[in-house]
């Protein structure tokens, strides 16, 4: 335990308001350091129609139009490995223009909503995700923390419900999602068996209010 490398995650509650804040949809901090596990992990990495310079930069036998997409995605397609093309000696190719998927992403959502997983082509991001540590600096981010904690419980027991609505169960999706209907989920908020089909219908409005927002940036 004592020679485990572990990471500052930072102050949970400033954190989880930036995560809260629809302009860090533009770009997330990250201090990922010579870490690019994520480059090896996703099936594909969208690009919007209004990313010219990213799409202009990536070689077109590893593009692929998403046809009937209101917002023109193309994909950025990752090898049988699920390796990024565009990942060159452990480091991207094309930083400075790389998709705005790839600026925004942030594996510590997965280190809040406590969603490792360290198994099959997670298992490099997982291993980071998991040295990842927050400090709390008040009680608030503490019970924060625990809310976005049953917001994923609570997403994992109503699969039919999110699935049908076609939400995604890949952890980093469950962990963003986790995040923004968290304050469902405070103490302050009374809960019985009454609320559990009022939750979901709020936990669905949410979401699509941040799908709409997302599909805006696109
Ligand atoms: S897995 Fe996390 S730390 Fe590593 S490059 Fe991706 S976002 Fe950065
Ligand atoms: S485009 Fe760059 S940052 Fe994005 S997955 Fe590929 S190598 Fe990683």
């Amino acid at each position: 335990m004592a020679d485990e490398l572990l990471y500052d995650a930072g102050d949970f509650g400033p954190w989880l308001k930036s995560k809260l804040d629809p302009s860090t949809l533009a770009n997330a901090v990250v201090a990922c350091g010579d870490c690019s596990a994520c480059c090896s992990t996703f099936d594909a990495i969208p690009i919007g129609r209004d990313e010219p310079a990213t799409l202009a930069a990536i070689p077109v036998e590893f593009l692929q139009r998403v046809e009937n997409q209101a917002t023109g995605t193309t994909l950025l397609l990752t090898s049988e490995t699920h390796v990024c093309p565009m990942l060159r000696d452990g480091a991207c190719s094309i930083y400075d223009v790389r998709p705005r998927a790839c600026r925004i992403f942030d594996c510590r959502t997965m280190a809040a909503a406590d969603l490792v997983d360290k198994e099959g082509r997670h298992a490099a991001m997982g291993e980071r995700v998991d040295k990842w540590v927050f400090s709390y600096e008040t009680d608030d981010d503490r019970a924060r923390q625990l809310a976005v904690l049953d917001a994923v419980e609570f997403i994992y027991r109503h699969p039919t419900a999110f699935r049908s609505r076609g939400f995604s169960y890949e952890p980093s999706w469950t962990a963003t999602q986790a995040i923004r209907i968290h304050e469902l989920f405070l103490p302050e908020r009374e809960k019985n068996q009454e609320t559990e089909i009022a939750l979901i219908s709020e936990a669905i409005a949410i979401m699509r209010r941040w799908a709409d927002i997302e599909h805006r940036v696109d």
